[in-house]
């Protein structure tokens, strides 16, 4: 097949691997479609790289990291900000790109934009400060030795990301890992390569050097999985699903390397009966439709105190029926279709589960007719807690309400998940409003707050959701060896 015959796409289009400064064609000279999820028409085709393509960037990256990690924060920082001007440069074509690929509204794209030139920018001043901070003295009970502790870049690194952020999973990685020092050999995912590949166009315009970031497009299988098991990797941060982030964990404790993993989520909202309910309504809706809901921090329990249950059901249930499910650039759509169709079929079955578990209400909105993989946003009301739909991940626009009549009742439900992501609490009580962020298993807890997301704070959960944390000054230590130098003193 040829990509000639492929409708354009607004911006300039890259399909091959980038390896070594190259845009090359694998070497199985297989291509594998992509697809606009709101159409279902191909859209372009990538290259399905291989090990051997995997090996290639390995080597490419290891042999870059020689004089990259030579480089000063400095001189980094000034490339990681060319990135963000790069990516600010080309806004609307990536947010266009964003939403062709991916399937999300517009303005949901243009958010992801601007997350990834604040975490380029972000990242470049924590480069900076390195050329400080990165060697410390520390201090000894004696002076007969002198000591200091140096923060290194970890080496050569594997990032692999899913595709409900494009982009913006990638820049969490990506900003930190460059700044620190390492090279990188990027794996997007094969449904949502496109935007990782213009943001590696833009790497390379801005002057990152050749190997310093390599993207091998392709399969998990093909690319993924030899990736994390290549010796020459130190370490392999990733961001998937909980079953995938088990196999990777798996793979690299054969070379024994570092990962962090970013992994699924089951999470709650909590509105009290003190709660403002427009807001309740706005952050039960934010937190459940946003990116239809493909949100590993997806609040998709939704738990309210008895006294407002009914009254939330049904501004609930008027939201629902009244949101505007289409393709993301007609105006007015507040939500698009899934990514993929294997994500489609898999919440068609949750949805059926959910149904044949009995729920005591069932609220749905509606979707269009024709292509795409459209699903009604649906909220189950008071379905059984050993119900799939109540105990798992769904990664899609469904919620599944109950009430509570306790404090103590509502954190102990928040916290019986295997998961410990996110939470949300709603409430006007200060008092509460601390003793339950205190009380709920989770690495990030909203107050009264949709789930906006600063580089400058923490990303990551409690239990089966991660290993490690993502952004804040946590993103970048993720990607640096610890070295202590002790020197006997005198002889320096
Ligand atoms: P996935 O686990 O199927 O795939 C993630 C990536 O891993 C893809 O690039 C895929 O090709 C690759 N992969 C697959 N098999 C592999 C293997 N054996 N070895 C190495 N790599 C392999 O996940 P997905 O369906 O793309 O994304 C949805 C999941 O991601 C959800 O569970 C969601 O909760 C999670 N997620 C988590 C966060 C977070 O920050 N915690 C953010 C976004 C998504």
């Amino acid at each position: 097949m040829t990509t000639k015959s492929l409708p354009r796409i607004d911006g300039p289009l890259h399909t091959h691997l980038y390896i070594d400064g190259i845009w090359r064609s694998g070497e199985s000279r297989r291509r594998l479609p992509i697809i606009n999820p709101s159409t279902e028409e191909t859209i372009a085709e990538i290259e399905a790289g291989s090990a051997t393509d995997v090996d290639t960037a390995v080597r490419a990256a290891a042999q870059a990291f020689r004089s990259w990690k030579k480089t000063t924060g400095a001189e980094r920082a000034a490339l990681l900000r060319a990135i963000a001007r790069g990516v600010e440069a080309q806004r609307s074509d990536l947010a266009t790109l964003q939403s062709r690929n991916n399937g999300k509204p517009l303005a949901e794209a243009q958010i992801d934009v601007c997350d990834v030139v604040a975490t380029f920018d972000y990242y470049a001043g924590l480069a900076e400060q390195l050329d400080e901070t990165g060697e410390s003295t520390v201090a000894l009970p004696c002076d007969d030795y002198r000591a200091v502790i140096r923060r290194e870049p970890a080496g050569v690194v594997g990032l692999i990301v899913p595709w409900n952020f494009p982009m913006v999973t990638t820049a969490w990685k990506l900003a930190p890992a460059l700044a620190a020092g390492c090279t990188v050999v990027l794996k997007p995912s094969e449904v949502t390569p496109l935007p990782e590949l213009a943001l590696a166009a833009i790497a390379a315009e801005a002057g990152v050097p050749c190997g310093v970031l390599n993207v091998v497009t392709g399969t998990g299988v093909d690319v993924g999985a030899p990736l994390v098991a290549h010796p020459l990797v130190s370490k392999v941060s990733f961001t998937g699903s909980t079953g995938i982030g088990e196999q990777v964990m798996k793979t690299a404790a054969t070379t024994i390397k570092g990962v962090s993993l970013e992994l699924g989520g089951k999470s709650s909202i909590v509105v009290f009966a003190d709660a403002d309910l427009d807001l309740a309504v706005e952050l039960v809706a934010s937190g459940g439709f946003f990116n239809a809901g493909q949100m590993c921090s997806a609040t998709s329990r939704v738990l309210v105190e008895r006294p407002i249950a009914e009254a939330l059901i049904a501004r609930l249930a008027e939201r629902v029926t009244q949101l505007v499910v289409g393709d993301p650039f007609m105006p007015g759509v507040q939500m698009g279709p899934l990514t993929n169709r294997a994500q489609y079929e898999r919440v068609q079955r949750y949805i059926a589960q959910g149904k044949a578990d009995g729920a005591r209400k069932v609220i749905e909105g509606t979707v269009p007719a024709g292509r795409g993989h459209f699903v009604k946003p649906t909220i189950f009301v008071d379905v059984r807690a050993d119900s799939a739909v109540w105990r798992e991940e769904i990664f899609g626009p469904v919620l599944c309400l109950r009430a509570f009549d306790t404090e103590d009742e509502a954190v102990g439900i928040a916290n019986d998940t295997e998961y410990g992501l996110v939470a949300t609490v709603v409430t006007g009580d200060t008092a509460r409003q601390k003793r339950v962020a205190d009380a709920l298993e989770a690495g990030v807890v909203w107050v009264n707050a949709p789930q906006v997301i600063f580089p400058q704070t923490a990303w990551g959960g409690y239990k089966r959701s991660s290993i490690g944390r993502e952004l804040g000054p946590f993103g970048l230590a993720a990607f640096q060896e610890i070295k202590q130098v002790l020197t006997a003193a005198g002889t320096a």
